[in-house]
């Protein structure tokens, strides 16, 4: 039985991040490693005291908030009694891929944490990461290669956590899949767009290693259906009984405002990708290096934090992120009630960091300098008017910009090449269509990730793969004891 009053005795902790002076001179995680001090900082005990903030509410609403249906209540007692064996055991029932959730997951289940109706929920993302942590430490985490296999084989294009989480599944049941990735390495965004100080790769290798233990196989840079590529659309179909559609929607959003064509304005996986080769020490500088510069970057969510710590870390003179939305509130608004996920102000490790945060803010266009290089950024104030944007006059200005990140998200998944090839209809957000079997247009041909449901979040990717891989199965046997947590039209609380 959970301690039904801890929530009473115990307030809301989480870990202290490492000092931002310290932390900018490096790319390492933000927090503390329990073998630097971290255990001193926020030690096991301190864990398991908010994990005994759980207070056994009965209708667990956070198995909502989280796409995965991951069994909190469950895991957080199991580690209050210190059952850590038990409670990966737990954890992975649900989620094959703790480690990556607990580090970048929004959290969405605390969100709708019964205690957040006072705003202080448990510390659920916290308690998800040490326990697989700790059963990486301990050695718990092992191979589990199927007991027979199917004959069956499958091809997985894309690696990210969709992909990766549709080949553990399906490698499990026995079958004998293929990942292809055309990156030099796998991992999707988790590898080049996601920096290294929001998660180290050796999370993602240490995962890697355990699949291709259990038999799962990995081929980087084919671009499947490309002109020219190794694996032609002709030769998938061949090759392979069932093929799973999971290479993201990678076609960032421009911005064509006048002066776009300038040098120095780039899409923010443009810039991303050259920041971790550098965390990674494939490269010394990067070919687009925020060092000395002053940097704008336009968009003010994650993929712009991003930016925003990646350049700071590169040494960048000053750096500015835009948002056209208004400074969300500091807590829930009357139309945004629990157990919806709250959308006030979020202050990322990247923001504690420094730089300006302006928000009502449109981009008028670019200005350049006598080499076609952009210099500055022309802005101006908007108000919510009749539900459209309006400039407020008198608020044009300048910001000094070198270089311009643009961070406004992502259109849906690459047509040339694959998505033609195999001629999978599209719907009108640019997303793959799928059916309530998450296959495709085309028979054999699934869908899992952001390819289907449009630009999302890691634990969305992980469930789609987990639910695809069940329905891939199901199509290439009849039936399949592989769980399904979520349908393709599954959305967040709100
Ligand atoms: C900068 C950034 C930061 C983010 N931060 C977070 C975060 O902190 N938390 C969070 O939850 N979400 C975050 N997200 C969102 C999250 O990364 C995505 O929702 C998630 O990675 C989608 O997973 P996926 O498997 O569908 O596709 P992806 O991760 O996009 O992987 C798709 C892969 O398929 C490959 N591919 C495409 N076509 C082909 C082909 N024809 N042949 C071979 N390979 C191909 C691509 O190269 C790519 O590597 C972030 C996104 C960005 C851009
Ligand atoms: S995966 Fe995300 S939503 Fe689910 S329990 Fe972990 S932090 Fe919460």
């Amino acid at each position: 039985m959970p301690d039904s009053t801890g929530f009473l005795k115990f307030e809301r902790a989480t870990p202290p991040r490492r000092p931002v002076d310290v932390r900018i001179r490096d790319w390492k995680e933000v927090y503390l490693e329990r073998q630097q001090g971290g255990e001193e900082a926020f030690g096991t005990a301190a864990l398991r005291t908010q994990a005994a903030r759980c207070m056994d509410c009965g209708i667990p609403f956070c198995h909502h908030g989280c796409p995965l249906g991951n069994l909190i209540p469950e895991w957080n007692d199991l580690v209050r009694r210190d059952d850590w064996r038990e409670a990966v055991e737990r954890l992975h029932a649900t989620n094959n891929f703790p480690e990556f959730t607990g580090r970048l997951c929004p959290a969405p289940c605390e969100g709708s944490c019964v205690l957040n109706l006072n705003e202080s929920p448990v510390t659920i993302k916290q308690v998800e990461v040490e326990i697989i942590d700790r059963a990486f430490a301990e050695g718990w985490v092992e191979p589990q290669p199927p007991a027979e296999l199917s004959g069956k084989k499958v091809a997985v294009v894309g690696s990210g956590p969709a992909g990766l989480a549709a080949a553990q599944q399906l490698t499990r049941a026995g079958h004998e899949v293929t990942v292809y990735e055309r990156a030099d390495a796998i991992g999707g965004l988790m590898r080049y767009g996601i920096p290294e100080f929001k998660m180290e790769k050796r999370h993602l290798d240490r995962r890697l290693d355990q699949m291709r233990a259990e038999g799962t196989r990995f081929v980087t840079g084919v671009e499947v259906g490309a002109p020219g590529s190794d694996l032609s659309v002709e030769q998938l179909r061949a090759d392979f009984d069932a093929v799973v559609l999971s290479g993201g929607a990678t076609i960032g959003r421009d911005l064509p405002a006048p002066g776009r064509d300038l040098a120095g304005i780039h899409l923010a996986m443009e810039f991303l990708p050259g920041g971790n080769r550098q965390a990674l020490g494939l490269v010394d500088r990067p070919e687009i290096d925020a060092h000395g510069k002053h940097v704008v970057i336009i968009g003010g969510g994650d993929t712009g934090a991003d930016c925003l710590g990646t350049s700071h870390r590169q040494g960048a003179a000053s750096v500015a992120q835009l948002e056209i939305m208004p400074e969300p509130p500091s807590s829930r608004g009357p139309k945004n009630p629990w157990p919806t996920y709250p959308m006030v102000l979020k202050v990322s490790s990247a923001h504690e960091e420094g730089g300006d945060r302006l928000y009502s803010v449109n981009t008028e266009r670019f200005v350049g300098d006598e080499d076609g290089h952009v210099r500055a950024i022309a802005v101006h104030d908007v108000e919510m008017v009749d539900g459209r944007f309006t400039k407020v006059e008198g608020t044009e200005r300048e910001l000094p910009a070198d270089l311009v990140f643009l961070a406004m998200g992502f259109t849906g998944a690459q047509k040339e090449g694959l998505v033609e090839g195999l001629g999978v209809e599209l719907d009108a957000r640019g997303n793959v269509v799928r059916d309530a079997e998450f296959m495709s247009t085309v028979p054999g041909v699934f869908v899992a990730g952001d390819v289907g449901r449009g630009q999302s979040l890691i634990v969305w990717a992980i469930a789609e793969g987990r639910a695809a891989a069940g329905a891939v199965d199901t199509w290439l046997t009849g039936s399949s004891m592989l769980p399904r947590p979520i349908t393709p039209t599954a959305v967040a609380l709100r």
